[in-house]
């Protein structure tokens, strides 16, 4: 009775793509899902006032083609994200508050960031995010931490500290624990290579929601997807797979596809997996995040001028963005954490409270609603998007992406770093690698 052609581990964008794509062509799929919802790391919720609040992924880039795809596909609408809004941003710097375009450079510091900036872009040509294990210096290259690499190409350390700043709002690691091959691999994938840009990766949003790409593909999937349904153990054999739950509940399937992060994935035992793949999956790690969501009546920072985005070196949070009209968003940097996550959740709201009103004025303090995720913690999650520390792009090597039929791999952390787009593109070709097998 619990038998089909294919498993599929999760309902994420990943999982959800993948089996939308099967179910279209016949295939009989059943997608095992932990939590009692879908979307995995995307998820919503309403307002009184009829506003979504968006409690996970959100943006994307011109780049990310397979989730733009997708979105078409599913008739939802894309629209302006926050890089495109007027006004000015807000530092939060160890030295005070500043406004404007990088307050703490100047005119040395900026030509030493054009300096940096060309000689990454001249490295990012030199690397096939499909292969970047086969780049003459990949070894080096991944040794090295974007940080170390800035100041051997003699970048001052106000560049050092731009960047670290910048990848902390995006709460990733610190440059001086990111692996700089990894990062090229990352912006070799957009066509406009140059550092980590929002109007590259954050341009638009889903106007009906990006958790609604989620629940859509959920919702045509229907009953074959399965929820409270937490995998522990899979068996693989060619001759059938056998997938259990923590209630003891087991699935058959000739085939398995996982789209099981970093983290979770450790957690479920995998018989007949190669040494060589287990030692890679387990390899990858995430940087652990936490998420804010703030709604206001209004965008009443637009009256100051600004726009919304605060970059912070203080704070526990990184920084914030704008999500849509009065509402802001944020994350918790993996340094920033333990902090959080030793804060009783009361003090947690007023001191995050506290850091807005000290960043965009005493209006701050009159928020609607907000609502803290701790995706580092949840059990399903354990992380946000995967982090590349030094050494971390050889130690997981080329079997990244890659799989080991009758086990296929697709979810962010098989791509080249996390982002919805990771999960789609991943998700659809690996439904794709099945349908052709
Ligand atoms: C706070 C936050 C902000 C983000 N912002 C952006 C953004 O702005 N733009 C962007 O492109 N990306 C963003 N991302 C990343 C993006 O959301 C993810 O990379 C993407 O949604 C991951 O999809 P996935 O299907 O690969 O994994 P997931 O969404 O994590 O799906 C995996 C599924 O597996 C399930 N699962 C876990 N363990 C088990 C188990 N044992 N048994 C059964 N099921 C299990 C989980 O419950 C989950 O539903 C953000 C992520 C977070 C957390």
């Amino acid at each position: 009775m619990n038998r089909s052609d294919v498993i599929v581990l999760g309902a994420g964008l990943a999982g959800l793509s993948a089996a939308r794509d099967l179910a279209a062509h016949g295939v009989d799929v059943r997608v095992l899902e932990a939590r009692h919802r879908a979307g995995g790391r995307v998820d919503q919720t309403t307002l009184p006032d009829g506003r979504l609040m968006q409690l996970g992924g959100e943006v994307i880039g011109p780049s990310h083609t397979a989730y733009t795809q997708l979105v078409a596909e599913l008739g939802l609408t894309l629209v302006p994200a926050f890089a495109a809004l007027p006004g000015h941003d807000v530092w939060m710097l160890a030295d005070g508050r500043r406004v404007g375009e990088l307050p703490f450079f100047d005119d040395a510091d900026r030509a030493s960031y054009e300096r940096a900036e060309a000689e990454f872009r001249r490295l990012v040509a030199t690397v096939d995010p499909d292969d970047p294990w086969s780049h003459p210096d990949a070894d080096r290259l991944d040794r090295l931490s974007v940080g170390q690499w800035l100041r051997e190409v003699g970048a001052t350390p106000n560049v050092v500290r731009a960047r670290d700043i910048a990848m902390l709002a995006l709460a990733a690691e610190s440059v001086e624990r990111t692996s700089l091959l990894s990062d090229l691999r990352k912006e070799a994938v957009t066509g406009e290579p140059g550092f980590y840009n929002y109007d590259v990766w954050e341009v638009s949003r889903v106007a009906e929601g990006s958790a609604t790409v989620a629940l859509r593909m959920a919702a045509e999937l229907g009953h074959r997807v399965t929820y409270g349904a937490e995998v522990v153990h899979v068996t693989l054999s060619s001759s059938g797979c056998t997938v259990e739950l923590a209630t003891g509940e087991r699935y058959t399937a000739d085939t398995v596809l996982s789209t099981i992060p970093a983290g979770p994935l450790r957690r479920i035992r995998i018989d007949g997996l190669s040494d060589a793949r287990r030692a890679s999956l387990h390899r990858q790690r995430h940087a652990l995040t936490s998420k804010v969501t703030v709604a206001y009546a209004e965008s009443f920072w637009a009256a100051d001028g600004l726009n919304g985005t605060m970059y912070s070196e203080t704070g526990m949070m990184g920084g914030t963005w704008v999500q849509r009209d009065g509402i802001l968003s944020a994350l918790v940097p993996p340094e920033r954490q333990s902090a959080f996550l030793a804060t009783a959740p009361g003090r947690v709201h007023d001191e995050l409270i506290d850091e807005l009103a000290a960043a965009f004025g005493p209006d701050a303090r009159d928020a609607q609603s907000l609502i803290v995720r701790r995706y580092a913690v949840d059990p399903y999650t354990l992380g946000y998007i995967t982090s590349w520390r030094p050494g971390d792009v050889m130690g997981v090597g080329p079997l990244h992406g890659t799989h080991e039929p009758p086990f296929y791999v697709a979810g962010s952390d098989q791509w080249v770093c996390g982002y919805m787009e990771g999960a789609v593109r991943t998700g659809r070709a690996a439904a794709a690698a099945m349908l052709t097998q």
